[in-house]
């Protein structure tokens, strides 16, 4: 037998040691499910592995894991290892130039189909829709998917991430989606949509979780606005009632502390219908409003 096959560790052990080292690397996450995802995506194998498949692994494999132990160890997303995020069943390839797109959002779009149906119902043609600050284009893109007979638009001032969103649109056939860079609404003149969504930056500049684990990967630009955590919804909501096309919708995700705020920033700026939608973990994430 040749003896380094009788020394290498098999799934079961690697998977106790990753176990382990995420433990004490990133106690606030659950060890043993990160490491689960982490062998299985670094092996390529699929869940039932872990119940079947316990043959000593190569030399090759170990070397792999270790990397990848090492990076999120670190707290590096585990997107940004696999190259991959699945949003909307959306398989988005993702790295550090975008935020990775949260589960959380997918109310968002759920809700922007929602509103945009109960339009489309009453008007007949193809929705005019902007997502700003597109990032990987999960947004977007999941729009794009259910409703190819709406017409979106994707903005970003970074253009880096904008790079990621229209590869992904390529690799979707999801291509009709038009995407523009720059700030909030500058670069679209005097547009205007029915629906207009948003998951903007809403974490404070100087939030200790931006320094903690789970977040410094990914971009800062993406995270915050700077010092005032409203800021860039500030700047969204007072622009918009120029942008929205009449009886149509704003829809904004917010962190889970700034429900009121956001509703009150519409309502200042003449929104009506204001109300906000909880997400799966009951936190307000979602606030939705008509034009005047
Ligand atoms: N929409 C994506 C998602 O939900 O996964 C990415 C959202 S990420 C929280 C915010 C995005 O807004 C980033 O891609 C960032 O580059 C962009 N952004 C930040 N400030 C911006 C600004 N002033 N104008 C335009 N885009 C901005
Ligand atoms: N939901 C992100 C978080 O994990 C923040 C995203 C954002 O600022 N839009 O805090």
């Amino acid at each position: 037998m040749n003896p380094r096959t009788a020394t290498a560790p098999t799934l079961t052990e690697v998977l106790q040691q990753a176990t382990l080292r995420l433990q004490t690397a990133l106690p606030e996450l659950d060890a043993r499910r990160e490491a689960e995802a982490l062998v299985l995506s670094c092996l390529q194998l699929p869940r039932s592995a872990l119940f079947v498949h316990d043959e000593a692994l190569s030399e090759a494999a170990c070397a792999r894991l270790e990397q990848w132990l090492q990076r999120r160890s670190k707290g590096e997303p585990l997107a940004y290892l696999r190259g991959e995020r699945e949003f909307w069943s959306l398989p988005l390839q993702v790295d550090a130039r975008v935020l990775v797109p949260r589960p959380e959002t997918e109310l968002l779009v759920e809700r922007a189909l929602r509103a945009g149906q109960a339009l489309s119902d009453t008007d007949g043609r193809g929705l005019r829709v902007l997502d700003l600050g597109t990032g990987s284009g999960a947004i977007a893109l999941a729009i794009v998917r259910e409703r190819p007979d709406w017409i979106v638009t994707a903005t970003d001032r970074s253009g880096d991430a904008l790079q990621v969103a229209i590869g992904n649109a390529a690799r979707l056939g999801l291509d009709t989606i038009e995407f523009i860079e720059g700030e909030w609404f500058a670069p679209l003149g005097d547009r205007q949509f029915d629906l207009i969504l948003s998951n903007p930056p809403y974490v404070a500049a100087d939030d200790p979780l931006l320094q903690g684990d789970s977040l410094r990967h990914e971009p800062r630009g993406a995270l915050t606005p700077g010092a005032d955590a409203l800021g860039a919804l500030r700047s969204i909501v007072t622009a918009a009632p120029t942008h929205l096309a009449a009886r149509g919708v704003v829809l904004l995700e917010h962190g889970a502390t700034q429900g009121q705020d956001v509703r009150a920033l519409l309502e200042t700026q003449g929104f009506c219908a204001v109300r906000t939608h909880r997400d799966l973990a009951g936190h307000e994430r979602v606030s939705e409003a008509r034009g005047s």
